[in-house]
């Protein structure tokens, strides 16, 4: 109350009518998956609200598992793709319960000298690193998805990161095409004669498999990097699966292969 009325004209507290008291933990399971025991959200992971992360941790969380539980009980993927559940998943936890509890330090830790704390807010490369594990959005798999040992690096977004969205010149965002439960392959645009490469991926996994061929984009290239034909393949939950350029397309066949059954 002497704070407001230190900083604040005309504002006057009244009498609390309601309170509740509020404790928060900090608690990561060890594993997010006994047999067919799943833990997703709080279950598996809990941190103080600061950063106000939480929900949307646990929704992510839900969306890695979904469309992976889909498509096994379906008999489409094999089921060790539920194992990549919690090799993706728990590094994300550990990441959010980094960033709510160093932000809870700064904000919330009374007797801790403010002095400190100010300090830690100006450390280099904190609040970039602070903001980029809070946001919800930066995460990355890309030291988790699998990928074929000789397959060529390209520049542009890797494979494990969020396919990024963006608006077509044409008209319409990227992400309209991705709106369903399959996997998208995207075929970049580019005079390269990927069509049969491309038919035979649509013919071999077409119940899993909807083929977006993209119009030439300024916006396009910025985003995703030299374009030249390259295919994406985009998972369900909307991160890069795998990229290469046409005449690597085999090395995404072998790949899809090793995830499903048809
Ligand atoms: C004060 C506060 C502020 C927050 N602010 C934000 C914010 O700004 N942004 C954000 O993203 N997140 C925020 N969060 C976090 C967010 O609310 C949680 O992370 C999220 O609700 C967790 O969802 P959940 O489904 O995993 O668990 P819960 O929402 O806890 O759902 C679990 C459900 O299971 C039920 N249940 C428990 N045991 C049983 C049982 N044995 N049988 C049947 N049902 C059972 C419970 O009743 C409950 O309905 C905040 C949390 C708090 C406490």
């Amino acid at each position: 109350m002497r704070l407001l009325d230190h900083h604040f004209d005309g504002i006057t507290m009244g009498d609390v009518v309601w309170h509740s008291r509020w404790e928060t933990w900090v608690r990561l399971a060890d594993t997010f998956r006994q047999g067919n025991v799943f833990l997703a959200g709080d279950a598996a992971h809990v941190h103080s609200t600061t950063g106000g992360q939480g929900m949307n941790c646990c929704m992510q969380d839900a969306f890695n598992l979904g469309w992976k539980l889909a498509l096994v009980l379906k008999g489409y993927a094999r089921p060790e793709l539920l194992d990549t559940y919690e090799a993706e998943r728990r590094p994300v936890a550990e990441q959010v319960i980094w960033a709510a509890s160093s932000l809870h330090d700064i904000f919330m830790t009374h007797g801790k000298d403010i002095g400190q704390r100010t300090r830690t807010m100006f450390d280099p490369g904190y609040t970039e690193k602070v903001v980029n594990y809070c946001s919800g959005v930066a995460y990355t798999y890309r030291d988790y998805v699998q990928k074929p040992a000789d397959l060529t690096e390209l520049n542009g977004p890797a494979i494990g990161d969020r396919a990024p969205d963006l608006d077509f010149e044409q008209g319409g965002a990227l992400f309209d095409r991705l709106r369903h439960e399959y996997f998208t392959l995207m075929a970049m645009p580019g005079d390269c004669d990927r069509a049969p490469v491309i038919e035979r991926l649509q013919r071999r996994f077409s119940r899993v498999l909807a083929v977006e061929t993209l119009p030439r984009s300024e916006a396009l290239s910025k985003r995703y990097g030299a374009t030249d034909g390259r295919l994406f393949c985009v998972r369900p939950d909307g991160y890069i699966g795998f990229k290469c350029s046409a005449d690597e397309a085999h090395l995404l066949e072998a790949t899809l292969e090793g995830v499903l059954t048809i």
